[in-house]
Order: structure tokens, then sequence, then C-alpha cells
């Protein structure tokens, strides 16, 4: 991965090497930040580069922030802004990869939330695809269960609570699989390391629910709008371990990911053992959406050099 050139810290643009915290940040030891994760697509038509749903991706990012009792001095509009501009003196010509992170910054002992102060950091570097989206990936059911509600929220996109994922994706990778997906405590479905699952069970779009132990994703969401859009009947619900050999397809979806098939999950194939004919469908039309090619998801796209006509901020 490209180092970024420059990081917005402390409230604006600076060298990369200029964004640097100390070894005792509150954060660095207890893991007390979130983050996002955001794409920008670049349209080489156009010669524009569009990020996907930035204020969705802010909005859950503030959302992550409260759960952590942090007050960010910037808003969904400050924080976008920021972005357009670091996108700007960065003058990425190609896929990019946005990372704003908030964290717990004062260098003092003490697990606690309240009285730190935070920091917000935003920096984008290119970056290409995280599974191979093509032959697709090799899963395997994780031995590390999913991070609980009530142990930390994995609706909220926090620092620490990634070290489940950390667990599950580098067992399953030292186990020969691509990825891992994890199991609630009650044993049912809830996402993979990095990206939330779906499944299509008798010709159904099936995900588990927002109260099943994920994070509540924005590229989920935007599939689930494609599917209907295109008249597919889709349940949020509760999904059993066994549904996903009996399905027809699955795929793993989320910002990093995109969309990427699933073909095996622990030696069993799912469907035919290919990238099924309905994930493929999402997927054109996640890319081109993504890349602003789709007059009717095209709000869902903030240009950076152009003028930004487009946003708007569609819950
Ligand atoms: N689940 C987890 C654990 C994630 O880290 C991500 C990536 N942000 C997702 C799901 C997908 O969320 P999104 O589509 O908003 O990127």
């Amino acid at each position: 991965m490209d180092l970024p050139n420059f990081a917005f810290f402390r409230g604006r643009i600076v060298p990369y090497s200029e964004a640097r915290v100390g070894v005792l940040t509150h954060a660095l030891n207890y893991g007390t930040g979130c983050f996002a994760g955001i794409r920008a697509f670049w349209n080489e038509e156009e010669r524009e580069l569009f990020i996907f749903r930035a204020p969705e991706h802010y909005r859950r990012f503030l959302e992550s922030s409260r759960l952590l009792r942090m007050e960010l001095p910037y808003g969904v509009e400050e924080l976008t802004d920021a972005t357009v501009e670091l996108l700007r003196r960065e003058d990425h010509r190609r896929d990019c990869y946005i990372r704003p992170l908030a964290f717990l910054s004062e260098e003092t002992l003490g697990v606690r939330l309240d009285g730190l102060k935070p920091e917000v950091s935003i920096v984008s570097f290119p970056f290409g695809k995280y599974l191979d989206c093509e032959a697709g990936v090799h899963a395997t059911i994780s031995s590390w269960r999913r991070i609980d509600d009530g142990v930390i929220p994995a609706r909220g996109k926090i620092s620490g609570g990634y070290v489940n994922s950390a667990l599950a994706k580098t067992d399953a990778e030292r186990a020969g699989f691509d990825e891992a997906i994890l199991l609630d405590a009650a044993g049912k479905i809830s996402e993979g390391t990095v990206a939330n699952v779906f499944l299509i069970r008798n010709g159904v779009l099936v995900t588990p629910s927002v109260t099943d132990g994920i994070l509540e994703g924005i590229t989920r969401r935007t599939l689930i709008e494609f599917a209907r859009d295109e008249g597919w009947d889709v349940e949020e619900r509760t999904v059993d371990r066994t549904e996903l050999f009996l399905a027809e397809e699955a795929f793993f979806a989320g910002t990093g990911v995109m969309v990427a098939p699933i073909v095996r999950v622990d030696h069993r194939a799912i469907g035919t053992g290919q990238p099924g004919e309905r994930t493929r469908k999402l997927q054109s039309l996640f890319f081109d959406a993504a890349r602003g090619r789709l007059p009717r998801y095209r709000r869902w796209c903030l240009p950076v050099h152009g003028k930004r006509t487009n946003l708007v901020a569609a819950g």
C-alpha cells in the first residue's frame, strides 16, 4: 500500500509525516477510537473522482463516536468538506480508499471514556481489490464468536472491536481460507471480519438483521436497495449457519471487499461452486453506480473536482 502524502489532522491538511501521536495516546493503548472506511471511484470518461455515500459513512462515524462518548468538533458537512479538500490535494486519478479516524488523543493512563479529548484524522490512498471479486472466495466459519452488543457494540466501527476480526481473519488465512464468517453468541450468522454476509435462498436475498451483531453496512443497505428496485424479495432476519450450506449463492458486501462471491464454505460448494447470477447482477449494479454511471443512483456519488450539485444526504 502506498502511504498518503497528506492528512487532515488537528483541523487542517498537513503532510502525512506530521500526523503523528505519542505512544501513551489513550486510543493506542485501549482501543478507544472509531473509524470509517470510504471508497472513491475514478470515472475515466468524466475525468472525475466520486466519493461513494460520504454523508452516510460520516453519519455512522459520528454514531460510533457517540457510543464512545466523544464530542467531535465536526459534523457530517465539515467532515465531507475536509475529505473533498484532502482528495483534491492528493489528486488521485484512480480508485482510492479514505480512512477517517476519531480517537481519544490524551497521553494519559486510566481506562475510561469521559473527560478525554478526541482528535480526528482523515487520510486517503490508492486502493484496489481486497478480496477476489471475480473467482470468489473460500470462507470458513470461525471458531471466534462475534463481539456482542453487550461487550463491544458491533454496530459501532470501534477500533478495539477489530481485534475480534483480526483473530478470525488470521486463523482463517493460516488454515488456508480466504475469509472468516463469524457466528454470534447464539450460533447464528453475524458477518465477516470486514463485511456483511448475504445469501440467496430459494430465490430470496437474505441477510442477518441489524440486531444480529453486525455493523450496519452501507454497502449492505445499497445492495438491499438495488434488489428491491429489481423487484427481488429481500429478507433481513436471523440466519442459521446451515442455511449458508444450502444457499444457491452467497457473498460478502462491504466498502473494502465491495461485492465478493463466496463460492465455498469449509470445503462445501455454495450452489454450483461458481459466482452466481444474482451476485453478478448486484456486482455490476454496484460498480456502475459507484462510478456515477447510473443516473438513478447518481445522488450517492460526490464529485471531488466538479460542482457538488448532486449531493443528497440520503438516509
Ligand atoms: N462489517 C464489518 C465488521 C466491517 O468492518 C465492514 C466494513 N466497514 C462492514 C461490515 C461493511 O460495512 P460498509 O458496507 O459500510 O463498508
